[in-house]
């Protein structure tokens, strides 16, 4: 244990994910040695962050406006959606540069074991989105676990009434492979 604040700072990001006891302490003592004018500025970005990040009202993404800046440009191809779980997903594909249509993220995926039914994502608002036609294909990108892989079932069931092109994108490729979609 250490003096109050310091110690307050580790247990604070020892919460964050992915930073277990040794990083919490590592990055505590390194931002107690940094110059204040960058720990000034990552504490208003972290201040910034809770403030002005919103999410997107149509598809979900992370956003600074009513509309992320993908569901904003006029250049996207509004007639294609990709599902994905997390707005992490949304950036992830965004990087292999192969997707040019929209998004839509569920905010998880089901898993019984953790008490997440398809009414816990964002499934309703999908099927919205869908409800006018203009959208023909969606691409399911949920992860390739059992929880990713059953909300693509699940999805893929739901979808068909539909009539839509439903594919399942091989998620988990390796790096170079391109942007394969493969038929359910
Ligand atoms: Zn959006």
């Amino acid at each position: 244990m250490y003096e109050g604040i310091v110690q307050d700072l580790i247990d604070e990001l020892g919460r964050l994910p992915g930073i277990g006891p040794k990083s919490a302490q590592r990055i505590a003592f390194h931002l107690v040695q940094t110059d204040p004018a960058d720990v000034a500025r990552l504490s208003q970005i972290l201040a910034d962050v809770k403030d002005k990040i919103r999410f997107c009202d149509l598809c979900g993404n992370v956003a600074e406006a009513p509309r992320c800046r993908i569901c904003g440009d006029s250049r996207r191809d509004s007639s294609a959606i990709c599902v994905v779980e997390e707005p992490k997903d949304v950036a992830a594909v965004e990087r292999t540069r192969e997707f040019r249509g929209l998004y839509h993220v569920l905010g998880g995926a089901i898993s019984p074991m953790d008490g997440i039914g398809p009414e816990d994502l964002r499934i309703r608002e999908l099927l919205s989105r869908l409800a006018d036609g203009g959208v023909t294909e969606v691409i399911i990108a949920t992860d390739p676990n059992i929880s990713g892989e059953a909300t693509a079932t699940y999805l893929t069931r739901t979808l068909a009434p539909l009539g839509l092109r439903v594919t399942r994108l091989a998620s988990g490729l390796p790096v170079g492979v391109t942007w394969n979609t493969l038929m359910r």
